[in-house]
């Protein structure tokens, strides 16, 4: 896609930076009413963005508002609430070889940002990182992902009628604009999508020595013990697995069924599946379609078709895949080797609890993990001992929406997080300062070095 932009990146970031040392965005009163007006815009075409994001793979208005621009506006709103006292200099202690004297810590922004997004939730992760950029003072500018192509679009309609480029700008594009943007220096980028490519974003960055926020994918197992509230359990795990089409960076990617329990919530996800769903999920308003050809035939080449229990029904022309469950799978399978991000969950059962958690401890670290149980001493031992993302106990996915949980990945899962104040720190630097006294020099710290120096220094300093 050749853009208008691609041939003035270069101007496009250098007229943020001029902006940007223009100083004008370190008012916070300038900010609060950015975003403010940035929840104006959104709120006046919501319309609009509903529009888009069925047109990309019918994606209902209620889980548009539920799941993409609710969190947008809570982070905006909190943001607006919160942004005097964050952004404020915090006095800190001053140790005593800085006495007389006080120190104090500045929250500064980075400067000019770009987030580059990807295209599940598009709203939600090319927005929601943009606004404790503008909230903590950046310049941003935005290349939603070319995949949610009509969502793009909007986002750059709505974004860029509204705002001025040199402080807020929506980038379209594809991979070629993505590298070409990637060129131009940074002060911060905010990336979400595959491991893969956030390698490839690191290196890049590296050039210019930019800090990085990478927010990754990965296989997100999740624990269902004998002891779990079944139907609870099954009704929590459908609906976080097969929301937006099992298209959900944290949804949950396969179960470990404890021996003992597997053919009842095989029964009780059937019926939940029936409940939020209907008999045949195609009919439902509800339930989104796979996002293009390519994820289709890639989710697909991942099923074994012959340990289907449930669902399996496809249809390549609406880009469908009907809610999924496959039995009696084991870690060597094709669908254990690679995040899934489709609606097919795969049950493996396990006996052992310490040797599976070794299976997972052997793989890459999750994005998210889940343990639904009854019994503490499981869900503790788990969450002790396997580094994972975020995640959550007796439910799945709804830690996101809880903003004073910081959001993140680990290891190949990513690394940084936001959400809530989280967020603003991700965007901010903290500059320390040691403001000193001129009523006294003490000699200790010139030379001569004197013994009786060194032993004050020890006193003062240990
Ligand atoms: P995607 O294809 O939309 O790519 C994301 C962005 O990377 C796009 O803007 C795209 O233009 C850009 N991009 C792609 N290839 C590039 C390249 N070679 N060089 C530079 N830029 C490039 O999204 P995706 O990669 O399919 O995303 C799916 C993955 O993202 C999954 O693993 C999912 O778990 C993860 N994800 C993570 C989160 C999170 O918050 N941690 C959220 C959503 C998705």
């Amino acid at each position: 896609m050749e853009t208008l932009e691609k041939t003035n990146y270069k101007t496009l970031v250098n007229s943020q930076l001029e902006y940007f040392n223009s100083n004008i965005t370190k008012d916070v009163n300038f900010r609060i009413v950015q975003l403010k007006k940035f929840r104006d815009v959104l709120k006046s075409n919501e319309t609009l963005l509903d529009k888009a994001i069925y047109d990309d793979f019918k994606k209902s208005s209620f889980e548009n508002y539920a799941t993409e621009l609710s969190i947008i506006y809570h982070e905006i709103n909190l943001a607006i609430k919160k942004l005097k006292k964050w952004s404020k200099r915090k006095r800190v202690g001053t140790n005593m070889a800085n006495l007389p004297g006080k120190s104090y810590i500045i929250p500064e922004p980075l400067g000019v940002t770009l987030t580059i997004g990807a295209w599940n939730y598009p709203y939600h992760l090319s927005l929601a990182p943009v606004i404790p950029a503008l909230a903590a003072g950046n310049t941003a500018i935005i290349k939603p992902s070319e995949l949610a192509l009509n969502s793009s679009h909007a986002m750059a309609k709505i974004i860029n009628e509204n705002f001025d480029a040199k402080y807020f700008h929506v980038v379209e594009g594809g991979v070629e604009e993505t590298k070409s943007l990637l060129k131009e220096k940074f002060d911060k980028i905010f990336y979400t999508g595959s491991s893969k490519v956030g390698k490839i974003i690191m290196k890049t960055a590296s050039e210019n020595l930019t800090p990085v926020t990478l927010e990754l994918g990965g296989k997100s197992p999740c624990f269902v013990f004998n002891d779990a509230n079944l139907k609870i359990s099954a009704q929590r795990i459908v609906w976080a697995k097969f929301l937006n089409g099992g298209q959900t960076c944290v949804a949950p990617d396969y179960i470990l069924a404890e021996k003992g329990i597997k053919e009842k919530l095989i029964a009780e996800i059937k019926n939940q599946i029936v409940a939020i769903l209907g008999d045949d999920p195609k009919n439902s308003e509800s339930f989104v379609r796979i996002i293009s050809l390519h994820h289709y035939n890639r989710i697909l080449q991942l099923v074994d078709f012959d340990k289907i229990i449930i669902g399996g029904k496809t249809d390549e022309d609406a880009l469908y895949i009907e809610p999924t469950v496959m039995d009696n799978v084991s870690f060597d399978d094709a669908i254990m080797q690679d995040e899934i991000f489709g609606p097919i969950l795969p049950i493996v059962e396990f006996e052992n609890l310490d040797q599976t958690i070794k299976i997972i401890k052997d793989r890459e670290k999750p994005l998210a993990l889940y343990v639904f149980t009854s019994n503490k001493k499981n869900s503790k031992k788990i969450l002790h001992e396997i580094s994972f993302g975020g995640g959550a106990v007796n439910e799945a996915v709804m830690h996101l929406a809880n903003s004073n949980l910081p959001f993140g990945g680990v290891g190949y899962s990513g690394m940084g997080s936001y959400h809530g104040k989280a967020g603003f720190d991700c965007f901010t630097h903290y500059k320390s300062i040691l403001d000193k006294s001129t009523m006294i020099e003490p000699p200790i710290k010139y030379a001569p070095y004197l013994d009786w120096k060194r032993k004050l220094l020890q006193k003062l300093l240990e």
